[in-house]
């Protein structure tokens, strides 16, 4: 017997006109490319978003057609967004940050009729159209004035400005089912080539709905959201579509991800929650040294992408107090899977109580299922001391990467995520490493994460990070690399000393080495196969 209530797709337009209909004077703040500083509201976003749609069927975009982005985080790029999914195409986030060639294949295996581009990306882009050949259009996202001197007398450019002009408000949206694809987001390729992992309407609705659970990001009408995780990065976990649910303020920081201009951003829109990963904030701490500056509009700061040191969380919470709440997902979970809110009995304790436990990825929401499996697929205790490889079920959880024949999932429905974990008797996840970077130690696994995290709050690190290096006895042992803090010096024993009693004897790194830079990948986190390819034949004084 099937229930009788009423047939309403989960469909993501519906989530924007939301937004104008019922909270259509709420601000969006964009830092624009061209410079300034950008308002608009919501309802102005949803009628641009309209002309898109508009525009994009006069060039021939139907249902299923991939449209790509290349761009910043601002509205425009919010209205690029929507005016592709409201009409059943799917927008595909390029990530600027990877190699132009990287990029095109991805946008080529994409399929990408059409890109919506920043200027900032517009040069690079229109030098490497021979290399895409499905490539139509190109649409400059500014106006005729702002056309880079590349594109001048090139008919396949479009400025966005003028091609939205005076077109009409009410393109239809949606009448697709929820199961349309609606957005497709490649995988940084750490391994292997990238992964095209294609959302649906439903996929991103449900996911939505999720995270704004109390207990999960909690957004409210009432909060100023800065989005400072990149559109292009899992959908800014989400923000593009939870803000526009929830109708809050939101403000966009464009191309300007540097302390003093996210600093800006927080005082002057007097900021309550943002989300980035860590590397931002810690640039952004960095900067807040520099005077004696405060936030007190900032209650939330949600951090994810990579673990979240300690001294983050204590930095935030002693000097502005806001609470840090770390997170964990990725690309293929729309991308939350766990986060570290704290449960009835922790929420009791004094605040450095709960610290170890905000250093944990977290427990995961209603709709996620999480396992820990060991080698021979068998499920792992919830112990807090058994690591096994993280796998995960859910509505939002991918099924088979787009143009793949394979299932990426094992006999029983759950995604290999490829991290190595541990799950507490609270139901805490913990990250020990991905499975490729944690290092065997004489057959037992040392986890990077936590002996780099310990060591980035040593008061001189910028940053840390660990690798396994070859030993003659115990196969890999850990190498410690720090980038210091502008100006200092420091010598390896006061790591060693301060890394002391705090992680076991054991894990103690065979060697520190104080290196110039510590190379992040595209989306901001470090590097650990550049790391490894520059010292991975490093010869350990224990060797
Ligand atoms: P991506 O799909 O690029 O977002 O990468 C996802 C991967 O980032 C995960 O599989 C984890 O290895 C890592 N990751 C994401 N969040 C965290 C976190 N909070 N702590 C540790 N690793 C994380």
């Amino acid at each position: 017997m099937l229930g009788l209530m009423q047939d309403y797709p989960l469909t993501v337009d519906k989530i924007l006109e939301h937004a104008a209909r019922w909270h259509g004077e709420r601000e969006v703040v964009s830092r624009s490319v061209e410079g300034p500083i950008v308002r608009t509201t919501w309802k102005q976003i949803r009628d641009r978003a309209h002309q898109v749609t508009h525009a994009l069927r006069e060039l021939g975009i139907g249902l299923g057609d991939r449209v790509g982005t290349l761009a910043w985080n601002t509205a425009r790029h919010i209205e690029a967004w929507y005016g592709i999914m409201g009409m059943g195409a799917v927008c595909h986030t390029l990530n600027p940050r990877l190699h132009p060639d990287q990029m095109c294949w991805i946008a080529n295996h994409g399929g990408d009729r059409i890109i919506f581009v920043d200027l900032t990306f517009a040069p690079l882009l229109l030098a490497h159209l021979d290399a895409l050949p499905l490539v139509e259009k190109v649409i400059i996202l500014s106006d005729e004035a702002h056309r880079p001197p590349e594109a001048v007398g090139d008919a396949r450019v479009l400025m966005f400005e003028d091609m939205i002009r005076d077109r009409p408000t009410d393109s239809p949206w949606g009448g697709f089912g929820e199961e349309t694809a609606c957005g497709l987001c490649y995988t940084s390729g750490t391994t292997g080539d990238p992964k095209g992992v294609l959302y649906s309407h439903r996929s991103n609705f449900l996911h939505t709905l999720m995270t704004l659970q109390r207990d999960v990001i909690g957004i409210s009408q009432t909060d100023s959201v800065l989005a400072v995780v990149p559109m292009f990065h899992a959908n800014a976990w989400g923000l593009a579509f939870s803000a526009p649910a929830t109708g809050c303020k939101l403000v966009l920081p464009g191309p300007k991800m540097d302390g003093p201009s996210i600093l800006e951003l927080l005082q002057t829109e007097q900021v309550t929650l943002s989300a980035a990963v860590p590397t931002v904030w810690q640039m952004l701490l960095q900067h807040l040294d520099t005077g004696d500056y405060t936030l007190p509009a900032l209650k939330r700061v949600v951090i994810g992408g990579s673990a979240v040191p300690e001294a983050i969380v204590r930095a935030f919470h002693d000097r502005f107090g806001a609470e840090v709440v770390h997170a964990w997902g990725m690309t293929e979970t729309s991308p939350l899977g766990t986060i570290a809110s704290m449960t009835q009995d922790l929420e009791a304790l004094p605040y450095v109580e709960q610290i170890p436990y905000r250093l944990k990825q977290g427990r995961p929401p209603l709709g996620v299922d999480l396992r820990l499996l060991d080698d021979e697929h068998t499920v792992q205790p919830h112990d807090g001391q058994t690591f096994g490889r993280l796998v995960i079920k859910g509505p939002i959880v991918v099924k088979s990467y787009f143009r793949s024949d394979r299932q990426a999932l094992d006999e029983h429905g759950f995604f290999d995520t490829g991290d190595v974990a541990t799950i507490d008797a609270r139901g805490f996840m913990q990250i020990t490493d991905r499975a490729k970077d944690v290092i065997k130690s004489g057959g037992e696994w040392i986890s990077s994460i936590d002996i780099e995290n310990i060591s980035a709050g040593h008061p001189k690190a910028a940053l840390a990070a660990v690798i396994g290096v070859p030993h003659p006895k115990w196969d890999e042992r850990p190498l410690l690399l720090v980038k210091l803090k502008e100006g200092v010096t420091a010598e390896k024993h006061e790591f060693i000393a301060f890394l002391e009693g705090k992680i076991a004897k054991w894990w103690t790194p065979d060697d520190v080495l104080f290196v110039d830079d510590i190379p992040l990948g595209a989306t901001g986190k470090i590097d650990k196969k550049v790391l490894r390819a520059r010292h991975g034949d490093h010869k350990l004084p224990t060797a």
